[in-house]
């Protein structure tokens, strides 16, 4: 009988304590619950259970509680929630009179977690031989605390957009958070997807702070990126400058393709999603249409060097002229679909690879055709001039193409340098 009190106080002050954890971007958590944590056990009373820690270096979990009884063991639990994997660790702890003192440290260094993941913790206290205590559930938010953030958040869609003190201001975050809103709005009108409980999107200053980030806490990936399984969004813009905007315009709508993919067809799903798809989604959604993906498309069909659209269904290629290519062809095959089967042709592509279709098969399935009759159809739709001529031909681009030609050059170096920021980055390695 004391244990279902127990059990159902237990549930109490873990609902207590998850709600009242701060959504905090401090290093550390407050005691908040604790006084409900004693009211559980007669034997064991909690002063203290923390987590604070160091972005990519170390987090320390602290507990201190008094006990009346002989306790034999300690461990700590914890897991992130972007992570299968469940941590138990028996901890070293001292017990001196009625005062126990337990803490560890986990090594980020070696064992890193994902940048903006939440972290849950709680500890067991076996005493008395085969009795077991727990500590209230905690969370810990895990962002980057190398920098102080600054937040402005929209209650309806429960977006957050954050950026680095001093690097950006309200006025920035608020015109992020409008595009994100929007981008937001006008893709689900499409998808239809269940929006996520939250979105939160970090603005980095530069994309080496950005990359370093990354680079710190151990990933593989670098640049702006979707972590769909986290509801989390991480973009490098530059506050103050001609390109913030317009750039806002573009990662913001694009990363949110990739969460709301995510959402539609769930993570079991979403690794049968072919690389064109989500990131042709992803590309076409882009609030600013890139002029260079079109030029790009139209000149490697006239030399017959398009990709071919089965080639596209696996990560796409690390070379960056190969992947900008990869991105402009699937932008625009998406596009294609949409003018031909609609925003239904796009839904029922992503519910037959939702069910686990294969790449050929989802589009056999969906609109009724072979991967290389849709590649062939989207060619033939392309261009005016179907037929390559033997030499590019500078004449027919547009007049003002033509004028601005060695800027469109210095825009697509700059587009190929800022390329990462759209980069293979999607998926957690
Ligand atoms: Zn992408």
């Amino acid at each position: 009988m004391t244990k279902t009190i127990w059990q159902t106080t237990a549930s109490l002050v873990l609902a207590l304590s998850l709600l009242l954890t701060p959504a905090a971007t401090d290093d550390a958590i407050a005691d908040d619950a604790i006084a409900d944590d004693a009211i559980a056990d007669d034997a064991i009373a909690v002063i203290e259970n923390n987590a604070s820690y160091n972005f990519a270096q170390q987090i320390t979990f602290t507990l201190e509680a008094t006990s009346t009884a002989q306790v034999t063991k300690v461990y700590l639990v914890f897991a992130a929630t972007g992570s299968d994997q469940t941590e138990t660790r028996d901890v070293f702890f001292e017990q001196e009179g009625d005062t126990i003192r337990a803490s560890y440290m986990h090594d980020l260094r070696l064992s890193p977690l994902n940048p903006f993941d939440t972290i849950i913790f709680r500890w067991e206290i076996e005493y008395d031989g085969d009795k077991r205590y727990t500590v209230g559930e905690r969370q810990l938010e895990y962002v980057d605390n190398r920098f102080a953030w600054g937040q402005v958040s929209d209650e309806e869609t429960h977006i957050t957009i954050h950026w680095i003190e001093g690097e950006g201001d309200l006025k920035f975050g608020q015109t992020a958070l409008d595009i994100a809103r929007a981008s937001l709005q006008d893709i689900n009108a499409e998808l239809r997807a269940p929006l996520p409980e939250a979105i939160n999107i970090y603005i980095y200053d530069t994309q080496d702070n950005l990359n370093a980030a990354m680079i710190l806490s151990g990933r593989d990936w670098a640049g702006g990126q979707a972590h769909p399984d986290l509801g989390v969004i991480v973009v490098a813009i530059p506050p103050n400058s001609l390109v913030a905007t317009s750039r806002m315009e573009r990662f913001i709508p694009h990363e949110i393709t990739h969460l709301l993919v995510y959402q539609i067809v769930t993570p079991e799903g979403y690794r049968y999603v072919p690389e064109w798809l989500d990131e042709g989604l992803a590309t076409a959604n882009e609030r600013l249409p890139n002029v260079d993906y079109g030029l790009m498309i139209e000149e490697y069909q006239q030399r017959g060097q398009l990709i071919p659209l089965r080639e596209l269904c696996v990560p796409f290629s690390p070379d960056s002229q190969t992947a900008y290519l990869s991105y402009a062809q699937s932008g625009s095959v998406v596009d294609y679909i949409r003018e031909r089967y609609g925003a239904q042709g796009i839904r029922d592509l992503l519910a037959a690879y939702k069910n686990g279709a294969s790449c050929t098969s989802g589009v056999e399935e969906a609109l009724g055709i072979s991967i290389d009759a849709l590649d062939a159809n989207w060619q033939a739709s392309l261009a005016p001039q179907s037929q390559p001529p033997p030499q590019p031909q500078p004449s027919s681009w547009p007049a003002w193409v033509q004028r601005i030609g060695p800027w469109v050059g210095l825009w697509l170096l700059g587009l190929l340098l800022a390329l990462p920021m759209i980069g293979r980055t999607r998926r957690r390695r």
